[in-house]
Parts: structure tokens; C-alpha cells; sequence
């Protein structure tokens, strides 16, 4: 490609709405433009790279046996009412009605189209294994777009579903998927970590998140030092320390004024007690409920591990200090478990409280403290189970001598085994070898093929601007005349770029006859992972000079040997 014909408008200047850096650099590199909240144009520059991580997932996952299709992405509510997602899944569903009046959604995922295919055509044990995917525009009208592709409205979704005739041979697919996206991720050249994720309302199994490493990441995970264990911190299992038993050696509970100190750090400082033995006492609200959650001071509460140990299936929420107030007679900041068990649903505590002594507790009064306080003599818990966040620091549940490591991760895809939630639901069923009927066991497999574009580059940039992984780059080479009124450049620049696409290498040719300042500067926004630049000076010498982005090392390379250099300088993932 000529740079001189190519669509890719480059700006001076950080668009005053993107926050994030892969926003900034996407939209001043010329490969995004914004057509509404969330909802982007792709440039010819993204669509190649778009189109690169598109071939990566297609190859390993026709190698991995299955089959690509392509379903609607309008929908009919139908299907939707059948697996009883219409109602259940909210307002991020674009819904709208047809000239007759008919209900339909925009896709924000395929199960229920998938799942009506299927129960179609497949009859018997014979059709299975079967894996389809799709890759594809998704919608979801999501309450907060942020950060340009990483959450889009409408974005570009790898996904796939897999079914199997029981629950073993659909575990074995999952390990097949699994397997196929450590390829896909490294193919991509990214820093990854595949982590245990949260499996929802569906107990007992498995799903995996593919995370890439970057700080502006939205999840948190952890994983261990030692061992290969790494989870999302909503999910990670933690070892259970348990509290040394102390008499009672005529420590008395006492009410003590607190006045003015509100938070867990005033509080352990003005009684000069360790934090971890201060109970932090929070409300939480669900279903109409209210249940009080107990912590210690230092440790952050697990909203995800709280709400599946109450059973519960719509989303918890902090109560507000309002309602507090108003249901519990207590002002924020002096609530405690004693005496709090006739005004809240249920009282549950971490392990971490279990056998607490001598600790400090909101007195359930203004300004004031309780100490001296033992759990099961002073106050009583419904439930403990494990509630806190995993820290860093701490040590691994799985390994005897690992610590925890914490990181921020975006969540670039993700591997869920779902049993048989959707076939049963809508009666996708088969007839096994011995002529049971039986719903298909199933999975399901996301990637988010554009969010995967700006995670990259939120991982791979500098302030010059993006250094694309080579797998996924626009073009691999980018050729700059740095005189484009200069003959012999010309001529140079010309016959390499067509000895490289004869060697099967893309090359971006810049001909422009801009400054050679402004094309150095806009071939290091742009990212190209190699950039050879051809002048006068050199040309005189037959030499030509070869730069890596992600390298300070400039090359001088004589012209006869630029491309078996410049293939040598390409890294295989
Ligand atoms: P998140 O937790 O980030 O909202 P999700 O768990 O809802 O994502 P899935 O339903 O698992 O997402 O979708 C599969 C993949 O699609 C995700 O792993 C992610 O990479 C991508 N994805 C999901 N939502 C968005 C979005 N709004 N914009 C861009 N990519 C997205
Ligand atoms: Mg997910």
C-alpha cells in the first residue's frame, strides 16, 4: 500500500473524549472514529489487524474441529423467552418491534439462535461432537461505553458453542477450547494469564477468563508465585487463617465513645489496637433484604461470594446510608453484630471472624464503640464462609510455599462450561446409543476480537504512540522515501517494496512528500513493527537503515541484503 492512497487521517491532537490510551492512539493513528457512544468505524488500518487476529482465531480453531457460521444478529424474542433470558437480561438488550408489531433483539450473544439451529437438525448421538462459531458484531447497551474498543456498544465478538453427549466428553472440548486460546493469545503476541473466573448462577462449573496484563485493566487477578494457580480475585480460593484463642482473663465488653471516628483506621488508632482486630460491619441489600456482612478492618468484601452463599440470583448493592439510617436507627460508621440479628435478614461473616477475641465493634449507637468483644459469646454470626478479596501478599491456597501476586487484567476472552442450562430450556435433545432421550451438554467460548485490537495496544505502546505485536499489525514493514523528490530514493523505496511483497512480506510504502520528520513521527504513532528508512545520503552508499519500533538498535543494512534483514528481524510468536 502507498501511504499516499491509504485512508488513515493521523491527528496531531488527543481527542479531548478518550481517557485510555489505546482510545487516544487509535483515533490519532487514524484507525477509529467514533459514529456514536460506543459505536466506532473501523479504518482500513484496524480492519487489517482486525483482520489478522480474525485468521489466528479461525486457524486454531478449525484446528481445534470446529466450524465456522454466521447467524443473524437480529433476533426474535421467541427464543429469548424460551430460555427465559427476555425477561431476566435487562436493559443492556437492544430490543425493538417490526412493521407487524413482532419483538426482536439485536445479538448479544448467540446461544438461543445457536441452540434453536441445532435442535433442528441434530436427532442423534451420531452428529456429536459438534463446535460452531461465529465471528461477528455483537450489541449490548451497555450502561457505562468507556475506554473506546474495550467497551464498546457494538463490537466485534469471536464466539463459539460447543455440544457434546454428556458432561466428560464436554470437558474434554472445553480443554480442547481451552488449549486453542493459550494458542490464539500467544499467536498474538500478548502477555496473558488464563484465570478461573466466576461461574455465575450455574454451580459447580468450569470457566476460565483469558486476562492480558495491562494497568488500565478493569479486573483484578491474582496468581500465585509458585505454583500455576491464577484466578479472578472474585473467584480466587483463599487459605483460611484462623484466630489464636485467648482467655477472657477479665477483659470486660465496654461501650466506649468514639466521637467523630468514623473509619476502621481512626478507630484502631484511638484504642491503639491492631486493625485486623476491628470488625468492619456492612449492609448490604438484595432481593428486598437487608443482611449485615462482617470483615475484618483490613480486609475487602467479595459481593460475588456473598451473594452465592445467600442464594440469591439479582445483583447485591451496598445499602445506602439513607436506608441504613432508617431501617437500623444506626448512623453509618458505629454499626455492629450485637443485638443486630432482630433488624437484618441474616448476619454472615468471613472465615476470618470465626473465633475472633477481644475485638472492637460498632455499638449500634452515635459515637460509640463496643471492645472486648468474642465471637459466639458476644455476638452471633449465621454464616461464615470465605467473603474476602484475595491480596497480594498473601499466602497460595493451592501451594505449600507460594505467595499471591496481584494484577489488572482486561478481560480479552473467556471459556464456560454450561452443562445443559440452554438445551434443556429449550429442548435441544438427542438420542444416545442406548436410545435415551437427553439434553446436550454444552459450552461456550468468547473472545472480543476488537477489544483484543485495544488491549494490545494498551500493553504495547510508548508516548511516540502504538508498537503493534507483528502478528497483528497493520502491515509488518513500513518503507519511508525520506526525499520523495529524490530519484534514486524513489527508485530504492520502489524496488524493495516490491521485492518484499514478492517475499510474501506487507509493506506500507510511505511516497508522501511530506517532511521526512512528519513521516518518522506518524510511523511511530502508527506502530509498524519494522521501518526502514531510505535517503540520499545513504542510497549514495548502497546502504539503507532498518529500526525495530519496540528497539533503540538502527541497522544499517546494505540495500542487496534488505529483505532477508528485514525477515530475520520479524518475531514469530
Ligand atoms: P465484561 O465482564 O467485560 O462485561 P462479559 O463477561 O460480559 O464481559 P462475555 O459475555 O464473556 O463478556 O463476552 C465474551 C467476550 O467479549 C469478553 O471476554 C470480552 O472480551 C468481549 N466483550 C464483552 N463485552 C464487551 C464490550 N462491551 N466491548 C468490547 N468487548 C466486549
Ligand atoms: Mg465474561
Amino acid at each position: 500500500m502507498r501511504f499516499s492512497r491509504l485512508y488513515a487521517p493521523t491527528l496531531k491532537e488527543v481527542p479531548n473524549d478518550a481517557e485510555v490510551v489505546s482510545h487516544q492512539l487509535l483515533v490519532r493513528a487514524g484507525f477509529i472514529r467514533k459514529l456514536a457512544a460506543g459505536v466506532y468505524d473501523f479504518l482500513p488500518l484496524a480492519r487489517r489487524s482486525l483482520k489478522k487476529i480474525e485468521d489466528i482465531i479461525r486457524e486454531e480453531l478449525d484446528k481445534a474441529g470446529a466450524q465456522e457460521v454466521l447467524l443473524p444478529m437480529v433476533q426474535p424474542a421467541e427464543i429469548w423467552e424460551e430460555s427465559g433470558r427476555w425477561k431476566k437480561y435487562g436493559p443492556e438488550l437492544l430490543r425493538f418491534k417490526d412493521r407487524k408489531g413482532a419483538e426482536f433483539c439485536l445479538g448479544p450473544t448467540h446461544e438461543e439462535v445457536i441452540v434453536d439451529l441445532v435442535r433442528r437438525d441434530v436427532r442423534s448421538w451420531r452428529s456429536l461432537p459438534l463446535n460452531l462459531y461465529q465471528i461477528q458484531a455483537k450489541f449490548r447497551d451497555e450502561i457505562r461505553p468507556r475506554a473506546g474498543l474495550m467497551r464498546g456498544r457494538e463490537f466485534i465478538m469471536k464466539d463459539a458453542y460447543s455440544f457434546d453427549v454428556d458432561q466428560e466428553a464436554a470437558l474434554k472440548t472445553y480443554d480442547a477450547m481451552y488449549d486453542a486460546y493459550q494458542r490464539i493469545f500467544s499467536r498474538c503476541g500478548l502477555n496473558f494469564r488464563p484465570v478461573e473466573a466466576d461461574t455465575g448462577a450455574i454451580g459447580g462449573s468450569r470457566s476460565h477468563e483469558f486476562q492480558v496484563l495491562a494497568e488500565s485493566g478493569e479486573d483484578h487477578i491474582v496468581s500465585c508465585d509458585q505454583c500455576q494457580y491464577a484466578a479472578n480475585v472474585e473467584q480466587a480460593e483463599l487459605r483460611i487463617q484462623s484466630n489464636p484463642q485467648i482467655d477472657r482473663n477479665g477483659i470486660k465488653l465496654e461501650k466506649v465513645p468514639t466521637p467523630g471516628k468514623k473509619s476502621i483506621a481512626d478507630i484502631a488508632q484511638i484504642l491503639s489496637l491492631p486493625i485486623h482486630q476491628c470488625i468492619k460491619t456492612l449492609i448490604v441489600e438484595g432481593e428486598g433484604k437487608l443482611y449485615a456482612i462482617l470483615m475484618r478492618g483490613e480486609d475487602e468484601v467479595n459481593l460475588i461470594k456473598v451473594k452465592k452463599l445467600l442464594g440469591l440470583s439479582t445483583e447485591l448493592e451496598m445499602a445506602s446510608d439513607e436506608k441504613i439510617e432508617r431501617e437500623l436507627g444506626v448512623p453509618v460508621g458505629y454499626i455492629g453484630p450485637k443485638d443486630l440479628k432482630s433488624k437484618v435478614h441474616k448476619i454472615v461473616a468471613d472465615f476470618a471472624i470465626k473465633g475472633i477475641c477481644n475485638a472492637v465493634m460498632g455499638a449500634n449507637e452515635k459515637e460509640m464503640h463496643i471492645v472486648g468483644a468474642w465471637e459466639g459469646e458476644d455476638f452471633q454470626v449465621d454464616h461464615f464462609a470465605e467473603l474476602r478479596l484475595a491480596k497480594a501478599g498473601e499466602p497460595c491456597a493451592k501451594c505449600e510455599t507460594g505467595h499471591l501476586q496481584a494484577f489488572k487484567g482486561i478481560e480479552a476472552g473467556h471459556v464456560f462450561y454450561l452443562g445443559t442450562k440452554y438445551s434443556q430450556a429449550m429442548g435441544c435433545h438427542f438420542l444416545n446409543q442406548a436410545g435415551e432421550d437427553l439434553p446436550i451438554v454444552m459450552g461456550c467460548y468468547g473472545i472480543g476480537v476488537s477489544r483484543v485490537l485495544a488491549a494490545a495496544i494498551e500493553q504495547n505502546h510508548d508516548q511516540d504512540g502504538i508498537i503493534w505485536p507483528d502478528s497483528i499489525a497493520p502491515y509488518t514493514v513500513t518503507i519511508l522515501a525520506l526525499q520523495a523528490d529524490s530519484p534514486a530514493v524513489v527508485e530504492a523505496a520502489l524496488q524493495l517494496y516490491q521485492a518484499l511483497q514478492q517475499a510474501g512480506i506487507d509493506a506500507l510504502y510511505d511516497d508522501r512528500s511530506d517532511r521526512a520528520g512528519a513521516k518518522f513521527k506518524d510511523a511511530d504513532l502508527i506502530g509498524i513493527p519494522i521501518r526502514v528508512a531510505i535517503g540520499k545520503k545513504g542510497i549514495e552508499n548502497g546502504i539503507i537503515e532498518v529500526k525495530r519500533r519496540d528497539q533503540k538498535t538502527v541497522h544499517e543494512v546494505p540495500i542487496d541484503q534488505a529483505v532477508s534483514v528485514i525477515r530475520g528481524l520479524i518475531k514469530q510468536y
